[in-house]
């Protein structure tokens, strides 16, 4: 199987330049998104390679398994899927193991490298048939991007124009059948259209703290590292319900017991590391705090816009939105209401507020 990758994913890490207090957290440990050494070697070694490989996303795999016998049984193409979820749950990696299972090619590429005609169009022609060209951020695409696809992705047809003004001709080109996979970790982004030519459309969700240790065991195996399994529970404990994080933290858990302990990690060691490291026991990183005492003290809880919060916080809106509100829902600190986001009272008790509307509030 041969993979191709033609973007680095690097968006969504800026903060605004909006004056704030530099956060404690090492600012990366706990973002979804990859680092620029994650992107290359480093977490390409640790993907699993089989479905039965992928730990956890058991309905998403049940799915996957008939379609991929359904295809093979008709030597079809698998259908267009569409991944969503935030990031780091895996929908690359079962882009690339649905390739492996169908014995196919995977190209890999995101939107916002797709900013010309020329660039879609040069990974479409070059498909071999049942060929998967996963996309990220698919939300993301242009407007012309997007219309090439829906041609290409319903009739395996590249309309090209050809000139310019006058001049111009369209000419139809034929592809081999392929598969597209696209991603999202914004689902209501995507126009009707192209959300329309999927075939199939799956979540992705967080993972639950025995999946998430399963996870540090097998990433710990693969690193040589030494780790008891009360060491890989407390590590799983602060990853967010994220493979991507539970595997960075790994990496400082694992640095902190070479130097600071005899390299064994314990639970012990992981918890001395991760709090060195300011993770929250929550696994919260400075972000996410700051959101929730942002709507707890400057919007008493809210209800509260998106924006204001972004514009308060210093934050992109679109990053608080797909980054760290979800986790923030999943966890129960916040609640999404018609009238805006309001602050949980496990919020409150959390962060050691007095909550509001609870029994201990003070008149
Ligand atoms: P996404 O595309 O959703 O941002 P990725 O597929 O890039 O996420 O996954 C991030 C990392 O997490 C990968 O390097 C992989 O090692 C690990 N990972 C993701 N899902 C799983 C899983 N189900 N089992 C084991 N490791 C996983």
């Amino acid at each position: 199987m041969a993979i191709q990758s033609t973007y680095g994913k690097d968006w969504g890490k800026k903060r605004s330049d909006v004056a704030q207090p530099s956060p404690p957290t090492a600012p990366d440990l706990l973002q979804a998104t990859t680092t620029p050494d994650e992107t290359s070697q480093n977490e390409e070694g640790l993907r699993p390679q089989t479905l039965a490989d992928y730990i956890g996303q058991k309905d998403l795999k049940g799915v996957l398994d008939i379609a991929i016998a359904a295809a093979q049984g008709r030597q079809d193409p698998l259908d267009h899927t569409l991944f969503y979820g935030p990031p780091g749950l895996g929908k690359t990696t079962m882009a690339l193991i649905l390739a492996a299972e169908m014995g196919v090619n995977c190209k890999i590429t995101a939107a916002p490298a797709l900013e010309r005609p020329r660039d879609i169009t040069g990974l479409l022609v070059n498909l071999q048939k049942g060929d998967i060209l996963f996309i990220d951020e698919i939300h993301r695409l242009n407007r012309i991007t997007e219309e090439l696809l829906y041609a290409a992705m319903e009739d395996f047809r590249l309309d090209i124009t050809i000139g310019k003004g006058q001049s111009a001709r369209t000419r139809s080109l034929s592809l081999p059948p392929f598969t597209i996979i696209g991603a999202t970790t914004n689902m209501g982004a995507l126009t009707a259209p192209l959300r329309d030519r999927f075939g199939l459309i799956q979540r992705l969700r967080f993972y639950d703290y025995e999946e998430l240790t399963a996870i540090v065991t097998r990433t710990a195996a693969l690193l040589n590292a030494d780790i008891t399994p009360p060491g890989a529970i407390a590590i799983a404990q602060r990853a967010r319900g994220t493979p991507r994080i539970a595997n960075r933290l790994l990496r400082r858990v694992r640095d902190y017991a070479q130097v600071k302990a005899l390299g064994t990690i314990t639970a012990p060691v992981a918890t001395a590391a991760l709090e060195l490291l300011n993770v929250d026991p929550l696994g919260l990183d400075w972000t996410d705090r700051l959101v929730l005492k942002t709507m707890i003290e400057q919007f008493q809880g809210g209800p509260v816009g998106l924006e204001a919060i972004a514009a308060a916080t210093g934050e992109d809106a679109r990053t608080i939105e797909e980054v760290y509100e979800p986790y923030l829902l999943q966890m129960g600190l916040i609640n999404r209401t018609p009238r805006g986001r309001t602050a949980a009272a496990a919020a409150y008790a959390h962060l050691g507020y007095s909550d509001p509307t609870g029994p201990t509030a003070l008149p």
